[in-house]
């Protein structure tokens, strides 16, 4: 059967070139509160598609903009059920000046098609509503049973997802979460994400004088702030670049040995990286491979700094106060919360009583990483393989995607994240796009994945 859907699907690559054009013309951009009618046209154009491909949909209240939530409903025999996660708001234009074709007007140029939200992530989760559909054409129902949460706030930090998520807990239950919303190793290597960073971000202020003093009058005599602050950053990394809170590396898991053989054999070009992040030469633990560095080590970044004199000419001020934005992404079992109370006392241990020190908590959120391999992972890169006629490679992320713990938190199920899109593909810059090519392997991948999944039998 699965030979039909694929054949269907081949058969409507131009009519999915349609829909996908008629999504990307909503202008569903999140940040702004008075997008009301779009948001809601998004999220009912979603409720509408899913209709169409013969499943069952709702809009749902979230507090904020809603979720579209969908379920195919039970299927004989005991395979898995999967719950397919994606967002169908987008990230505002920024300066249209530099964008070749209108934001909201998709256009196609090289076998690409151009718009904000092609690749982030209206593509990319479409590709997964017309596998459904494929399926439901062809075979009359789907192999496995099929759920959606589809929402619109992803890119401001889903502030209202957790509670969604547990409220609906039972009706969202499934066996492995899939996301579309991840890229490609490179152009020709499709890529399974397993495994995010974590981050605690903190900000540190310390004040001396009472205001800003002349340093002439009172040098040599009071400390100051800024020479301080400099001491304490200064003190957080040792010459190797390791970080010297105490305790900061005793959860850090190392990679397993096939993790490790994965990432040997990925196509890293170390110094194409180095050109296109455009410093000067590659620096941290250099003794540990570079997509190690990036992906499986901790790190610790001053963000900003502030404080003291910073105007044009010279001013000979010892400032009263300055102050540092931190922020460190934690790695698989590394606790927030214990990384933040250990930065916050290795802190208080190097400032000396000479100023006064306080720090500030922004974000923390976890690490994720699951095993490569899961029966479902198994299943996921068949269907990649099948899809793109190319095997997937294992990538982690260096980044954060503070939900993906909460799923297994609160459902128990594993995410399989399925990237489609090109890690160059601009996405939040001007000129995103999504590779049509891709997006068509997409639709097969995830019509190749429920056929895989159904195979898997009971866990
Ligand atoms: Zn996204």
């Amino acid at each position: 059967m699965i030979d039909q859907v694929v054949s269907y699907v081949e058969a409507h690559r131009e009519e999915y070139v349609g829909r996908l054009s008629d999504f990307l013309r909503i202008e569903s951009v999140s940040t702004d509160r008075g997008n009301s009618q779009e948001m809601r046209r998004a999220a009912q154009w979603v409720c509408n598609l899913m209709a169409e491909a013969g499943i069952q949909a709702e809009t749902m209240d979230t507090g904020g903009w809603p979720c579209v939530v969908a379920d195919s409903g039970p299927v004989a025999g005991d395979a898995p059920t999967i719950l397919v996660y994606g967002h169908y708001d987008v990230q505002p234009v920024g300066d249209l000046s530099l964008w070749e074709s209108g934001p909201f007007e998709p256009a196609i140029r090289g076998g690409r098609m151009y718009a904000r939200g092609s690749a982030d992530d209206k593509g990319q989760l479409l590709t997964h509503l017309l596998a459904v559909e494929a399926w439901n054409r062809t075979a009359g129902k789907l192999p496995v049973r099929v759920k959606f949460i589809i929402e619109g706030e992803e890119e401001v930090g889903s502030p209202n997802l957790v509670p969604f998520i547990t409220r609906y807990r039972e009706k969202l239950a499934c066996d492995y979460v899939v996301i579309s919303d991840t890229t490609k190793f490179d152009g020709d290597t499709p890529a399974i994400t397993y495994g995010t960073r974590g981050l605690v971000y903190k900000e540190i202020t310390l004040t001396g004088p009472r205001n800003d003093t002349h340093s002439g009058s009172f040098g040599g005599t009071v400390a100051n702030p800024c020479n301080v602050l400099a001491d304490v950053i200064a003190g957080l990394k040792d010459a190797d670049n390791r970080i010297t809170i105490p305790g900061f590396y005793d959860r850090v898991l190392e990679l397993s040995p096939a993790e490790r053989r994965e990432l040997e054999k990925l196509p890293f070009d170390e110094r194409a990286y180095l050109t296109s992040v455009g410093s000067p030469a590659l620096d941290g633990e250099t003794a540990l491979p570079t997509l190690v560095r990036r992906w499986a080590r901790p790190t610790l970044d001053v963000n900003g700094l502030f404080g003291g004199f910073s105007g044009e000419g010279p001013s000979t001020i010892i400032p009263a106060r300055c102050g540092a934005k931190v922020s460190m992404r934690i790695v698989p079992d590394q606790d927030p919360h214990e990384i933040s109370q250990a930065f916050d006392k290795a802190v208080q241990a190097m400032t000396p009583p000479t100023v006064r020190l306080s720090i500030k908590t922004f974000a923390d959120a976890r690490p994720y990483l699951c095993p490569i391999d899961s029966r479902g992972m198994n299943a996921a890169v068949q269907a990649v393989e099948a899809g793109f006629r190319i095997r997937p490679v294992f990538i982690r992320e260096g980044g954060t995607l503070p939900i993906l713990p909460e799923f297994r938190r609160i459902l128990g199920a594993d995410s399989i994240m399925m990237g489609f899109c090109l890690p160059d593909c601009n996405l939040h810059g001007p000129n995103e796009f999504l590779v049509l090519e891709d997006f068509w392997a997409g639709i097969r991948t995830a019509a190749f994945l429920q056929d895989r999944m159904a195979d898997l039998g009971p866990a």
